[in-house]
């Protein structure tokens, strides 16, 4: 047995332990190593470990109560049952004077806010839904239900939340699917269209009107659509559906009339000839009974029959002449009048490539004649001069004056134009108040010389908007076509001329 050691050395030891172990030099820390050196029994060690699980059981709900936690843990590090004792104590003073109630009271009221706004925000779901609906067009029975239980659980507060997300994610599966359907349904039925339209356009090679027509709804209906161009390509075919409904009609019963006149001309004829037989049938037994004739005596009874016969013949065939003349004239009206209403037909099929408001050509129209024109200048060797001119301030006069005075100058524009222009010059409505004129035999500054003079005849003759006499000016660019330029290139210079006009003060033209 080893010598029980001296309570000096035990002492001296103990402070060593202290000093390898970092620990503060505390009577509780000076005793714990004290009893480890010394092997007696320990008096109650330092409860290090269990007082740690008791602070990792402790929460704090803010940063005050983190700070003492963290105080505590330090208190515990240094074995100081004094500062525990402190911290600890200070914590739950903490804790209980927080204001725990009105927390209590603030997460019911945030509650019952969620409860509101989730409330509120399903409602605005089921309105969505109701809008979205008429977009999924014929929807099957059982979805049917399904949406009418979806918007009953959105429009209650007791809804489980968690079948309402279920449903919606069914939903918006459906919707998403409707979405895709859609879509390629009116990719089919455009390019159906667009199938029909060309079948039409070449078995009708002949009727020019319909054609014409054909052509322009085949360029219109392109991809990407919008409902205002949409709306627009309608009103045009209403347009020229309606006259020519009119113009057909009409043309239809001048056709009747001409096949009923035909067949009297025809019952005519016959009836001429069915008389002329009779004739001859007489005359051949007034030659028979001559004949036979023995006497003068007997003959002047006979001639008489027969200069009768002739006579009624004569005069039998001047009717029927007369009445065939008659018809041949009612024939021949009718037939102008056909000839009258086809053209008039065509022109109402033209009317898709007019302008509606100021009866110009329009963009199609414009690229009808650019083709026209550029090969013409190629053919004849001859130059050619386009020129776009764009109205000065002319949104200040709308705001003015107001939208439908600015339709009405514009007009004026065209009709003044029409009279200084001349007769081979083509004039279109390039864009809202932007016009493009054709030039053909125009060298560069012929054509700028001519779009002066318009501009001076349009400072000469006002435009009357009420009382008010108001004056319209533009700027314009002319170019003159290089012999392989493209018509959009040669108005892309002069459009590049024009806006130097504006920018060097408007109201002036300029050479691109
Ligand atoms: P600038 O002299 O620089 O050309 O100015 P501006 O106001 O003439 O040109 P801007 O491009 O700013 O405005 C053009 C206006 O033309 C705006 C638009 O409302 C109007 N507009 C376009 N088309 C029509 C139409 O058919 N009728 C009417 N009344 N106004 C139109
Ligand atoms: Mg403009
Ligand atoms: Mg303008």
């Amino acid at each position: 047995m080893t010598n029980p050691k001296q309570p000096s050395e035990i002492a001296r030891e103990a402070l060593k332990l202290l000093a390898e172990r970092k620990l503060p030099p505390t009577p509780a820390n000076y005793q714990d190593c004290y009893c480890e050196i010394s092997g007696h029994p320990m008096m109650a060690a330092f409860p290090e470990k269990n007082l740690r699980k008791i602070a990792l059981a402790l929460s704090a709900k803010d940063p005050e109560q983190r700070e003492l936690l963290d105080h505590l843990d330090a208190a515990i590090g240094r074995r100081s049952w004094h500062d525990v004792e402190n911290v600890l104590s200070e914590f739950f003073r903490v804790v209980s004077s927080s204001p725990q109630i009105d927390d209590a009271d603030k997460s019911a009221e945030n509650d019952d806010l969620a409860i509101t706004d989730t409330a509120e925000l399903f409602k605005q779901i089921a309105n969505m839904i109701e809008c979205v609906l008429p977009a999924l067009e014929s929807v099957d029975e059982p979805f049917s239900k399904k949406i009418e239980s979806l918007l009953c659980s959105l429009r209650n507060p007791a809804s489980d939340i968690h079948s309402i997300q279920a449903e919606l994610g069914n939903f918006n599966h459906r919707l998403l699917l409707a979405a895709e359907e859609q879509d390629a349904i009116k990719s089919a039925l455009l390019g159906l269209l667009h199938l029909i339209l060309e079948n039409v356009s070449t078995l009708i090679v002949d009727d020019r009107w319909l054609k014409g027509q054909v052509d322009a709804l085949l360029t219109e209906v392109k991809p990407p659509l919008d409902l205002r161009r949409l709306d627009d390509v309608k009103q045009r075919v209403l347009d020229v559906m309606d006259k020519q409904s009119m113009v057909r009609g009409r043309s239809l019963e001048a056709q009747e009339e001409m096949r009923v006149m035909l067949a009297a001309f025809i019952e005519r004829l016959s009836t001429m000839s069915e008389s002329s037989t009779t004739f001859q049938g007489k005359i051949e037994d007034s030659a028979k009974r001559i004949e036979n004739v023995k006497t003068l005596e007997d003959l002047a009874p006979l001639l008489k029959d027969v200069i009768q016969t002739t006579r009624e013949m004569a005069e039998e065939t001047a009717k029927e002449r007369d009445a065939l003349k008659a018809l041949q004239a009612q024939a021949v009206a009718t037939e102008t009048e056909i000839a009258k209403l086809q053209q008039e037909l065509v022109r109402a099929s033209n009317s898709a490539r007019h302008d509606p408001l100021t009866n110009a050509l329009n963009r199609k129209g414009l690229d009808e004649a650019l083709v026209r024109e550029i090969a013409n200048m190629q053919r004849k060797e001859t130059p050619l001069s386009v020129a776009l001119l764009d109205i000065d301030n002319f949104k200040k006069l709308n705001d003015r004056l107001g939208h439908e005075s600015g339709d009405a100058a514009l007009i004026h524009l065209v009709n003044v134009s029409r009279q200084n222009l001349r007769p081979g010059d083509t004039l279109a409505r390039y864009g809202g108040e932007e016009f493009v004129i054709l030039m053909p035999d125009t060298m560069l500054d012929d054509g700028i010389n001519s779009m002066q003079r318009f501009q001076r005849e349009l400072t000469k003759s006002f435009f009357l908007a009420g009382d008010e006499h108001v004056l319209i000016t533009f700027s314009a660019g002319v170019a003159q076509f290089a012999p392989d330029e493209s018509g959009a290139e040669a108005i892309k210079r002069a459009d590049k001329a024009m806006y130097m006009a504006k920018r060097a003060g408007k109201n002036r033209v300029l050479g691109g």
